[in-house]
């Protein structure tokens, strides 16, 4: 297999190939180079368990917006996250939801689990510190804690996907899990998962703020290499936190 050379992301053709016939695309236009890997995936969509599952993904995204018929169509959206999951697992007919949630977001998940209570579904929801499991299982080391010096559970998304397998749920929501340890937890889980919310511990749980910002307060982002500050720039931060405390 040759390389795969596909950057849809750096795609500035206004009249795009993906969406509409006689559009057009770059040098690297998967739509126009991967035909064979595209006609492929189309027999996937065919199969039980997932063509009505991707039938109804699509009749939601339309419901969401109002006005569709109108001409000039103004895209009109209507429907919160949250809306849109209840809609969707009533339309899917599914009773039993699954609630993957991070334990510092006891709150949302108990708000959420009250909802979607309220809405008629039942809801099993599990903690990602579910088995009070000590970090140190799994190697973490006393400096690498969150707070050094103190016993700190170790977050368990695998447990919390074995836990909604063995509820056998009908469809899971991921709130608020940590970076990777959301991809464990969907690793592990069995049925479909949704994310409602993704971690972001200074955004309000908005990771696209820092991207809205990187013109401006977050341009450290094009300006800096993250992770690998300068020992001095690492003082720094530290001596201005000292100072604020
Ligand atoms: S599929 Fe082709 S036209 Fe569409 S965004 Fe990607 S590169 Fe651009």
């Amino acid at each position: 297999m040759g390389k795969i050379e596909c950057h849809c992301a750096k795609c500035v053709v206004e009249e795009k190939i993906c969406r509409q016939e006689d559009g057009k695309g770059p040098s690297f236009c998967p739509t126009k180079k991967e035909g064979s890997t595209i006609e492929d995936v189309l027999k996937r969509y065919d199969e039980d368990g997932i063509k009505e599952f991707a039938r109804m993904a699509s009749v939601q995204e339309g419901a969401c917006y109002i006005e569709r018929d109108a001409k000039p169509f103004v895209m009109i959206p209507t429907k919160s996250r949250v809306e849109e999951l209840i809609e969707f697992s009533k339309r899917m007919g599914y009773k039993k939801l699954g609630l993957a949630f991070c334990g510092g977001l006891m709150l949302e998940a108990s708000i959420l689990a009250e909802i979607l209570e309220k809405q008629g579904f039942e809801v099993i929801s599990v903690s990602c510190k579910v088995g009070r499991i000590p970090k140190e299982r799994i190697g973490i080391k006393e400096e690498e804690k969150v707070q050094i010096g103190v016993f700190e559970s170790m977050c368990n998304p695998i447990a919390q996907a074995m836990i909604l397998n063995q509820a056998k749920t009908d469809f899971n929501i991921l709130l608020g899990l940590c970076l990777g340890h959301d991809s464990l937890f969907l690793k592990f889980v069995d049925g479909f998962t949704t994310v409602f919310a993704v971690k972001d511990r200074v955004t309000g749980h908005n990771p696209m703020a820092a991207l809205y910002t990187s013109q401006t307060y977050y341009q450290r982002l094009k300006k800096l290499k993250i992770g690998e500050a300068s020992d001095e720039s690492k003082e720094t931060i530290n001596k201005n936190f000292h100072l604020s405390k």
